[in-house]
């Protein structure tokens, strides 16, 4: 690709939600150097591996150029962006003319930038009128939504990584920080050279790279949190650690919840049993927590990808209200998010269950705002499907066309191969991506190219929810559109109204504006409010120059009367929470089991995760060499007694498989797993030397409340290949 100029263009990483800051120049042999941004607040000049090999994956290779449709003999044929949006547009309007709304769908992705989810949103809720819009954020982080909402109202992060600097104890759940969040991960390595009194307590099935740092490690059962932080909660409240003044004035339910968690967890020896860990090590942990102020608790995919998972979140987040550790400095509840923009997409209604700007589907208020902000012909006025019943609706056949944006539904979703079965039938497949073969695109009918990062212009939003500018320093190869353009152009050719942008700078002023429309109405009390947290009045009004120009910064964002603009490290510190009565809740979490048991034939448990230095499908960092020779191929992890137990060998060929589906891969030890568990990493795909597809094994159980995959428990067999 051309660089657009010589000048150094500051703009973000696009792999995790750390959402550190990289420059991009032009070297003088030709070629892109990609460094870290001193001046970005989130990681201040460090990158990762993965973001120092940026510069290696910007290369054509692969890339889709050119709009493909596929012809009655199933080739796919170049034709003109016309034909191809043409083609898009009617087959949605004939489908929803003969099936309606929802008969159609969109899955979108974490990997959109804000502008692009924004309008994808807009054309499913207010247009066609269906709320049949998900992402693979679902898989992601939706429990953690589901759990903020539950808790404060909104779906509020209430720490910034300030906090972990502040915090004299910081506690990771299910998250491998070291290898998932390498630069956060940095920060706190560094914290504990110059602050040896900080400690860090690890909780994680695997004994992880993150476990390396960690003072104490508790390697609990798969699946047991919610014992672990009831058994917490109860111990702080029967010896006099709760926060009564705080309780009393800020919270609701706290009895009820106490209650709860009393009835199974209130016996520590109890709560060791079940959740295999060490009392002793139990019992230094709830010391730690119960004798530190300043204590954040950081939790990530460990804790999210569940069936129980918005219940995890809830009993981290009950120990934070119950000890009144929350919107003061070094303190909180930290999501952890995994993509560069699952805030963003948050943040305009790009889950099935949301609408724009935090406000929800179900307040009659919310779609009243949102469609009268809009004016728009329609608004969708209950929630669409999730993504696995997006997917399992589209192979019952209820579901006749979906587009797909920027992610690989075919190896990413679990019970992957009912997605195959789905893409198989249904009567238009859209993709628009930026590599040709995927998984996924093999079974397009149209392919549209989408700009990459790099070319692309907009924003996202990291894990302490700042917002940042991604900047295009690469020319648009080929006939390469932004996604947001590319949606536009299907709406208006629908016949709808509203899609008349000329740039993202037109689309973010809009999702800033409906931030504050009408924000705080109706706040009295009562079913219905509009008063939230999410705002970002001071950055309305914006034009080229100054959207070009913007620093990255934290929302809610004001304009002061000087006419500049303040951001919000830290939310909550009112402790006025956005449910009508502005109080926080408990939430009764009785501890449940995952959704399936391991038995005689499926006697292992299947736990998925990334690896250091790839990312999702490996679209991007497949492309990398020196990412690439980090860990070459796939494989099964498990422990050398279960190898001998099972008659595999490190080093040889083994096969898993459960009810739902196999794959190869070859086995290894030593990434801390327990007996009884395997790890495979989820990057690999139909695309690599082996068929390495781990969503084809893992259950489609899902969250009742945030509707997320139980990616971390699955139960398998394993045999050799
Ligand atoms: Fe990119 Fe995340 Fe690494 Fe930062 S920590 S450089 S955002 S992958």
């Amino acid at each position: 690709p051309l660089a657009l100029a010589v000048a150094t263009t500051s703009t973000t990483c696009p792999y995790c939600g750390v959402g550190c800051g990289v420059t991009a120049s032009l070297k003088d042999d030709g070629r892109i150097s990609v460094q870290g941004d001193a001046q970005h607040p989130a990681n201040f000049g460090r990158l990762c591996v993965k973001g120092s090999a940026l510069a290696e994956t910007v290369d054509l290779d692969g890339r889709l150029l050119h709009p493909q449709v596929r012809d009655a003999q199933g080739a796919l044929q170049q034709v003109s962006w016309d034909q191809a949006l043409e083609q898009v547009a009617s087959k949605f309007s004939a489908v929803i003319a003969e099936h309606g709304p929802d008969a159609v769908a969109l899955y979108v992705s974490g990997q959109l930038l804000t502008e692009d989810y924004y309008i994808a949103n807009k054309l499913m809720k207010g247009y066609i009128g269906s709320a049949n819009i998900d992402t693979n954020s679902r898989l992601c982080m939706s429990s953690a939504v589901a759990g903020h909402k539950r808790a404060f109202g909104e779906d509020l992060v209430p720490v910034c990584y300030e906090d972990l600097e502040l915090a004299d104890l910081i506690v990771l759940v299910g998250s491998n920080a070291a290898w998932c969040h390498p630069i956060l991960f940095q920060r706190i390595a560094k914290l504990k050279e110059t602050r040896p009194a900080l400690r860090l307590v690890v909780i994680d099935p695997r004994r992880t790279a993150t476990c390396e740092l960690a003072d104490l490690h508790l390697p609990v059962k798969a699946g047991t949190d919610v014992w672990l932080f009831n058994g917490l909660m109860s111990y702080l409240a029967h010896r006099g650690l709760r926060d009564n003044a705080f309780i009393a004035a800020h919270t609701k339910g706290f009895e009820e919840a106490l209650a709860v968690a009393d009835a199974e967890c209130a016996d520590p020896a109890t709560v060791a049993r079940i959740c295999k860990v060490d009392l002793q090590d139990l019992l230094a942990f709830y010391e730690a927590f119960a004798e530190t102020e300043k204590v954040v608790t950081g939790f990530s995919m460990g804790v999210n990808q569940s069936s129980v998972g918005t219940d995890k979140v809830n009993s981290i987040i009950n120990c934070h209200l119950a000890t009144g550790r929350i919107g003061r400095p070094g303190m909180g509840p930290f999501s952890i998010t995994g993509q560069p923009n699952a805030m963003g997409g948050r943040e305009v209604g790009g889950l099935a269950n949301m609408l724009a700007a935090h406000m929800d589907l179900d307040q009659p208020l919310h779609r009243e705002i949102v469609q009268g902000f809009w004016q728009s012909p329609r608004i969708a006025d209950k929630p669409g499907l999730k993504a696995v019943d997006m997917f399992r609706s589209i192979e019952e056949g209820r579901i006749k066309a979906v587009w797909i944006m920027a992610t690989n539904p075919l190896v990413s979703l679990p019970d992957a191969d009912l997605v195959q079965r789905a893409l198989q039938k249904c009567e238009l497949v859209v993709s628009s991506d930026v590599i040709t073969q995927t998984d996924t695109n093999a079974l397009a009918h149209v392919l549209l190219p989408a700009l990459a990062w790099g070319e692309k212009d907009g924003t996202v939003t990291n894990s302490e929810r700042r917002i940042s500018r991604q900047r295009a320093f690469l020319t648009a190869p080929g006939e390469a559109r932004g996604d947001w353009q590319i949606i536009c152009e299907v709406a208006r050719r629908m016949g709808f109204a509203g899609f008349d942008f000329d740039g993202p700078q037109a689309i973010f002023d809009e999702h800033a504006r409906l931030s504050a429309y009408r924000n705080g109405e109706a706040d009295a009390g009562g079913a219905q409010r509009a008063r939230r947290v999410f705002n970002l009045s001071g950055l309305t009004g914006m034009d080229k120059a100054a959207y070009d120009a913007m620093a990255p910064i934290q929302w809610p964002v004001q304009r002061l009367s000087d006419g500049s603009i303040s951001g919000t490290a830290r939310v909550l510190e009112d402790h006025r929470f956005t449910h009508a009565d502005g109080c926080a809740r408990f939430v009764p979490t009785a501890p449940r089991t995952p959704g399936h048991a391991v038995c005689e034939d499926y006697p292992l448990i299947l736990n998925t995760g990334r690896v250091r230095d790839h990312w999702h499908t490996m679209t991007r960092t497949g492309k990398s060499a020196t990412l690439a020779s980090h860990i070459p191929e796939s494989f099964i992890d498990l422990h050398p007694q279960d190898a001998l137990l099972y008659g595999v060998r490190e080093g040889g060929l083994a096969r898993i498989s459960s009810r739902w589906g196999a794959m190869v891969a070859r086995v290894q030890h030593g990434g801390g797993i327990p007996r009884g568990n395997v790890f495979v990493p989820i990057h690999w795909n139909g695309q690599s030397a082996s068929d390495a597809r781990v969503g084809a094994v893992v259950n489609p159980v899902v969250d009742p409340v945030s509707g997320e995959p139980e990616f971390k428990h699955t139960p398998v067999a394993i045999e050799e290949f």
